[in-house]
């Protein structure tokens, strides 16, 4: 049952994609608890304008069925309520792209939503007082500067982007501290986690990560206690030092930690997960975007059969929840029903099951704490339900080692890794790249850095810049 009072305005960036597409089903059907006041997308206009025209039609359906006009008043105040509005903002990054879709829309609608061109505006826009939450759901290392912005506003920040805590987790992390901005998971693994973390006892969650909706709700939570954590491995003591800064009452990570052994992140195992070394010599395009359990963008999809996907979920599991590698966990899970576990100290395994349904995580990023309900499909338990395990192969799926290396090292090594990915998957997408020559060019372009342990924001871009130089330099000989 829904607890909020008001109507939550998110900026939705990168609405055109797999992930905004289904945070804009979720705001439709939230009956008003959610409004999208900003939409941003790199190219797709026509994808946006019929965004436009969806909600339009919807804020006209219960409303005006008589007269058949667009309701286009926009609401100004956070105590105008449960009403959907049509966008005050709507963004294209791309200076290039197509303006006509936008063109053609009617007057009235023309008339009511801004529209902006340019990534620079996106990035200010993102600022602005009347947005609540910013769903950073681009794809790529372009994010990581779009959640910088918001969080430097103090924003609450819904993540899908991965590449923001992959590429910059130290520096997001402490701007967040720092800024009184918030990050809530949207990715499912670490959505379970936080859900997890939730029954353990609601009130030890880290609720400065979280805490967004201190204006929102009438929740009332005690300061966190931070219970020490032991932490064997030698390399985790010296972080555990170095991130001495969240060891406070400011605590950033997981508050929950003395009351944690570990946490088990699934993973489908991709379409690959069966095949042998030689077999995975010879996979094509199509069938690496084949995946088993879940529909999403062409480049995470990739991610998920190289497992190179998993490997930025370790990373972010590192940042969101201030882990050393060794508190974290992969198993394959083919059936995508367990989204992710919390094995605490007294023996007891906490995970969170559901059909592979990102609205079902988009939801809860966008309404928490509370839940609201959704139309989505359950799993049915008076079928006979398969639950399978298996460690992963780390020969064949070499990006898992690859994502505990960087988890332990951080510094510059996310950063390079995620650009020289982003890379080598263009390639293979592009039939200039065999697919298992993606996580070696990483490797290769990862060993070939200069490493440094604490690097600027600009410092990122720029190694951003030469990891995808590296690595075309790599694929052409
Ligand atoms: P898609 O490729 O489906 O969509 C990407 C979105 O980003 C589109 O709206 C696209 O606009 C926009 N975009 C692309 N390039 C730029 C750019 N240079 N500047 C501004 N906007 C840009 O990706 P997904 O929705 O699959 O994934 C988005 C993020 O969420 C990724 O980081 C992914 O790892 C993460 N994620 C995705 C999951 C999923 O189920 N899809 C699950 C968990 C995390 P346009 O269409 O105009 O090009
Ligand atoms: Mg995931």
């Amino acid at each position: 049952m829904l607890m909020t009072s008001q109507t939550r305005q998110i900026a939705v960036i990168g609405s055109s994609g797999s992930i905004g597409q289904n945070a804009l089903d979720v705001i439709i059907n939230s009956h008003g608890t959610l409004n999208a006041i900003l939409l941003s997308v790199h190219k797709s206009t026509d994808i946006l304008a019929q965004q436009i025209l969806q909600i339009a039609h919807t804020i006209n359906q219960p409303k005006n069925k008589q007269n058949n006009t667009i309701t286009t008043t926009i609401t100004t105040t956070k105590t105008d309520t449960h009403h959907l509005t049509l966008p005050r903002w709507v963004v294209v990054t791309d200076l290039l792209a197509d303006r006509s879709p936008l063109e053609r829309l009617p007057f009235e609608i023309i008339s009511a939503v801004k529209i902006v061109y340019g990534y620079e505006a996106l990035c200010e826009l993102v600022r602005e007082p009347e947005i609540d939450i910013v769903l950073s759901a681009v794809s790529g290392c372009v994010g990581l500067n779009i959640t910088w912005s918001a969080l430097d506003a103090g924003k609450c920040v819904a993540l899908a982007n991965k590449e923001s805590l992959v590429s910059g987790g130290s520096l997001i992390t402490e701007l967040a501290l720092k800024k009184g901005g918030k990050l809530i998971p949207v990715d499912s693994e670490h959505s379970a986690i936080l859900q997890a973390l939730q029954t353990w006892r609601m009130n030890h969650y880290p609720t400065q990560l979280i805490n967004h909706t201190d204006n929102l709700t009438h929740h009332k939570e005690p300061p966190i206690t931070t219970s020490s954590a032991i932490c064997p491995d030698t390399n985790c003591i010296d972080q555990k030092k170095d991130r001495g800064n969240y060891c406070n009452e400011n605590n950033y990570g997981l508050s929950a930690r003395g009351a944690v052994n570990k946490i088990i992140l699934t993973a489908s195992g991709g379409p690959f997960r069966q095949l042998s070394q030689e077999e995975l010599n010879n996979v094509t395009v199509a069938d690496a975007l084949r995946h088993p359990t879940w529909r999403m963008g062409s480049k995470i999809t990739i991610d998920s059969a190289t497992l190179m996907n998993k490997a930025f979920e370790i990373i972010e599991a590192r940042w969101f929840f201030d882990l050393c590698s060794d508190e974290i966990g992969v198993l394959i899970h083919p059936q995508s029903i367990i989204h992710s576990m919390v094995e605490f100290i007294d023996g007891s395994t906490i995970a969170q099951l559901s059909q592979p349904d990102m609205r079902i995580p988009i939801s809860l990023a966008l309404h928490y704490p509370d839940r609201f309900e959704l139309r989505t499909v359950s799993v049915n338990w008076q079928e006979k339900v398969l639950l399978e395990f298996y460690p992963p192969d780390l020969e064949r799926f070499p990006a898992i080692k690859l994502g505990f290396k960087i988890a332990d090292t951080a510094g510059t090594t996310g950063v390079v890794v995620n650009a020289s990915n982003e890379t080598a998957v263009a390639a293979f997408l592009n039939g200039k790249l065999p697919f298992h020559d993606i996580v070696t060019v990483c490797n290769a372009v990862l060993e070939n850095h200069n490493f440094e342990q604490s690097p600027t924001l600009s410092r990122l871009f720029e190694l951003d810049n030469w990891a995808r130089k590296e690595t075309e330099k790599w694929i052409s000989h």
